[in-house]
């Protein structure tokens, strides 16, 4: 990158890894060939896409033969929604989800509600946490499919997926996790869902590849028709090198947990690691994030007045490095706009959907305010970033505020 940067969008996506360039730029030479040849340059690269495949199983605890590769976690969630839809339309007809999930669910599910189906959206809690009375209550037998992300990709709650997996199999329902923002720093080994949604390019892995899991009881039609690759379950020819650095990033990321693990003080910004919260037994990473993601907040609470924080601020409950705040009083879009000019990137809600100008569905259905939603911002950290970087952060984001109260920019 040409100037420093203070990348604070990880959310939306990340920045590739260097070891994961080196992996595309290795495999973009060398693994040219169709793995579906049968050929030995075709089986190379057959066991390539093998290897990435059997790491990507290994993190999400389940057998590699389920994997799929996709173009992404859009294309994942779509074959799996849609897909099962559409394989069981005679058992029943209704799935349940939640009023927060990413527009790739809500989209598809609004999609089956034009062919008949019945949708149920859960309600959510000020913190993002779904009804869970009222799934009990829409769970019958006519429900083929509940599908609920493992992690808010704009306020960072961590749903409770194990349990609702449990209930959605008691009565009868297949469990789809869209895991795209969980994957890599939730705990998803044994959850139990038959189907689970992955994404490269939200683990500093490539854009515009992806993974779903579809366990062997699992039933779906395939979204996409052709040359069968995929064991008929997605065709067209993989996206080989695309696969291979997917691959990369989760070993680097298990790689990075091991580290963090086994050296609490590598790169300790300063506060101690998870300090106000317990380790979780769903957190996967060592607490490197959570303790910038806490110094941030600290950090805006000390310099700031009149902030709340959107979502859960227990860890566990939040993801370590989603921290979405409204600054009362502001304007979200100018504060992005004004960090932006010191070389700070975040973002208002979810980058995915900002094109559409719409207020973040999210923050609406937590019961935020319009003062809150207009005002909120999301920081959405990495394990690249630094303490030097939250504290300059804080800064800026302090003489913004100011500048903008001070002006009285926003009534
Ligand atoms: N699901 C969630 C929770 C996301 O945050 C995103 C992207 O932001 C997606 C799905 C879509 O993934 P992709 O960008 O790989 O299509």
């Amino acid at each position: 990158m040409s100037k420093n940067i203070v990348y604070m969008d990880n959310s939306a996506t990340t920045i590739q890894a260097r070891e994961v360039t080196a992996a595309v730029m290795k495999s973009l030479e060398s693994d040219f060939a169709n793995p579906s040849s049968l050929h030995e340059l075709g089986r190379k690269t057959q066991n390539e896409v093998g290897k990435a495949r059997s790491i990507i199983a290994a993190e999400l605890g389940v057998d590699s033969k389920g994997i799929v590769f996709t173009s992404g976690g859009t294309e994942s969630i779509n074959t799996v929604i849609l897909g099962v839809g559409d394989a069981l339309k005679r058992k029943g007809r209704r799935i349940i989800t939640t009023k927060i999930e990413h527009p790739a669910v809500l989209e598809s599910c609004r999609h089956l509600e034009s062919r008949g189906f019945e949708v149920i959206y859960l309600d959510v809690d000020r913190c993002g946490f779904p009804d869970l009375d009222m799934y009990r209550k829409a769970l019958n037998g006519d429900v083929i499919l509940v599908c609920v992300m493992a992690v808010n990709n704009e306020i960072g709650t961590v749903l409770p997926v194990r349990e609702m997996c449990s209930d959605a199999h008691r009565s009868g329902a297949l469990f789809h996790v869209d895991a795209v923002q969980a994957f890599g720093k939730i705990d998803l080994t044994g959850c139990g869902a038959d189907f689970i949604s992955v994404s490269g390019h939200k683990i500093h892995g490539p854009k515009g590849v992806g993974a779903f899991y579809a366990g062997g009881g699992a039933k779906f039609n395939p979204l996409i028709l052709g040359g069968g690759q995929e064991k008929g379950r997605r065709s067209g020819t993989e996206n080989v090198n695309g696969i291979i650095g997917f691959g990369k990033a989760v070993e680097l990321t298990e790689e990075e947990r091991k580290r963090e693990k086994s050296s609490k003080s590598v790169n300790d910004p300063g506060s101690a690691a998870g300090s106000d919260g317990a380790e979780s037994r769903e957190n996967r990473n060592g607490g490197y994030v959570w303790s910038l993601r806490q110094r941030l907040i600290t950090g805006l609470r000390n310099n700031i007045g009149d902030i709340k924080v959107n979502g859960p601020e227990k860890r566990g409950e939040v993801s370590d490095h989603i921290l979405n705040v409204s600054f009362l009083g502001t304007r979200g879009e100018v504060i992005l706009h004004a960090l932006e000019a010191d070389g700070i990137y975040v973002s208002t809600g979810s980058a995915c959907s900002s094109n559409k100008r719409g207020q973040s569905h999210v923050l609406r259905a937590a019961g935020c305010t319009d003062r809150e939603i207009e005002s909120a911002i999301r920081f959405s950290l990495s394990r690249y970033n630094t303490a030097g970087e939250i504290d300059y952060t804080v800064e800026r984001v302090a003489a913004a505020v100011a500048r903008f109260r001070k002006l009285g920019s926003f009534r």
